[in-house]
């Protein structure tokens, strides 16, 4: 006999992880399945010497949106964990996001006026050169950086880490991605201008395991596996749903890469992918803090992640005798790595399009979150996201 389901959620990430916990709570009938050994996507943690190891980069929850945080602390209560990386360029600290403790550390300077105008004298280059070519809005990241900051916080904290993260001279990045810093003129270390963030308390897999608590769930399981052990073409889904394995399923939530869906019929889209070299250190404290960045181009990678710091605070930190790092490296994705940030330039935004023309025409399937929508998403958002969707 089938089994009759509601959502086959193909992904246990954050998209497919609140999906199922908001269709739960509409009655619906739910399996979310996982290709990976474990729940969780990129939020997945594991247990190292008593630390939670954030095994796919570093994940700090924020938001505005108070019904968001007012979910995930009903779920897991969260800690107060507040990012505030450094920056290290050629063995000097500087505070991120830029702020006056920055603009002290880069030039002495004491009160905002002489931090403004120390920016103003930066700029002014890229202001006449703009100005003498009829130009309002920076053309690329190079352009919007020196707009924003001046020369030499882009030269010493941006330039070399943007190009290692990114693998392109900043010359002929989008000026959008420098955006989302804040620069402020107030001595404020916070990277994020939310009004709530935090971890949760325990780590990412309580708040997963949580969101779904009481759903069937399957780890291991590759939705393109399980389509070929049915003989069933995903590409050709009826509006009367699939069924897999004896298992009938109304709907399908897909939240892995949309190209591989359509079996890359028209082309791979190109993502940038992080790599992490993690160690086990015999000491209780390597660096004294979450992130430092490394940001000369000379040092391969992007930056070293303590994990213990996000959530062990004060005395807990040298009361733990071991600590773990992680180094960061950026590259460009290859098939057998993880496909992390999506490239929006204009060929991959016109291949994303042609793809997601073809979604379109598949009423019974949900394109979702960052692989199938081929977009960078924070969590909350994605939340935000989902909890707005009729199921
Ligand atoms: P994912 O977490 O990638 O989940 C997709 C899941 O689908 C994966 O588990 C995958 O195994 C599974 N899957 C794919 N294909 C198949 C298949 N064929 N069959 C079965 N399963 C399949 N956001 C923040 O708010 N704060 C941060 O500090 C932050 N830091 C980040 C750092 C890094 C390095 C990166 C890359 C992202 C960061 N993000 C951060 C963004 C955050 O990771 C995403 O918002 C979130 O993970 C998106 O969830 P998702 O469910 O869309 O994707
Ligand atoms: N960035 C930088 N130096 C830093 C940190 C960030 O130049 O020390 C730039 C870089 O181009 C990055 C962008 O700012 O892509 C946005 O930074 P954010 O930390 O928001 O990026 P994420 O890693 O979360 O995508």
């Amino acid at each position: 006999m089938t089994n009759r389901y509601d959502y086959l959620i193909v992904g246990s990430g954050l998209f497919g992880a609140t999906f199922a916990w908001h269709a739960k709570r509409a009655g619906k009938r739910c399996v979310v399945i996982d290709k990976r050994p474990q729940l969780g996507g990129n939020l997945f943690c594991e247990k190292i010497s008593g630390i939670n190891v954030h095994k796919y980069g570093p994940h700090i929850f924020h938001t505005d949106n108070g019904d968001v945080w007012q979910l995930v602390n009903s779920i897991v209560p969260f800690n107060r964990f507040t990012n505030s990386p450094l920056a290290n360029y050629q063995g000097r600290l500087y505070n991120l996001p830029f702020n006056m403790n920055t603009f002290h550390q880069m030039w002495g300077v004491l009160t905002p006026a002489e931090a403004k105008a120390r920016i103003d004298q930066q700029r002014a280059d890229v202001v006449a050169r703009m100005r003498r070519e009829g130009i309002s809005e920076p053309r690329n990241l190079e352009e919007q950086a020196m707009l924003l900051i001046g020369r030499d916080i882009y030269e010493r904290l941006i330039k070399g880490y943007t190009e290692k993260q990114w693998g392109r001279p900043c010359s002929e990045l989008p000026a959008f991605i420098i955006k989302r810093l804040p620069v402020r003129f107030v001595f404020d270390n916070n990277y994020f201008n939310d009004r709530y963030q935090g971890i949760p308390v325990g780590g990412y897999n309580r708040l997963i395991d949580g969101l779904l608590e009481g759903v069937e769930t399957r780890t291991g399981c590759d939705f393109f596996d399980l389509c070929r052990q049915s003989g069933v073409d995903p590409t050709a889904m009826t509006r009367y749903g699939v069924t897999l394995q004896g298992m009938h399923f109304d709907r399908v939530v897909y939240t892995g890469p949309i190209d591989e869906f359509f079996g890359y019929s028209s082309g791979h889209l190109a993502y940038r992918t992080v790599c992490f070299e993690s160690e086990t250190l015999d000491q209780a404290n390597f660096q004294g803090n979450a992130v430092v960045n490394y940001t000369e181009r000379e040092v391969p990678y992007t930056r070293i992640i303590e994990h213990k710091h996000f959530e062990m605070f004060g005395a807990e930190v040298d009361a733990c005798p071991q600590t773990v790092i992680s180094r960061e490296f950026s590259a460009e994705w290859t098939p057998g790595h993880e496909p992390y940030y999506p490239v929006n330039d204009d060929h991959n935004s016109r291949l994303l399009a042609v793809y997601q023309e073809r979604a379109a025409q598949l009423d019974n399937v949900i394109f979702g979150g960052r692989l199938a929508e081929y977009k960078y998403y924070d969590m909350a958002p994605i939340m935000e996201k989902v909890l707005a969707m009729p199921v």
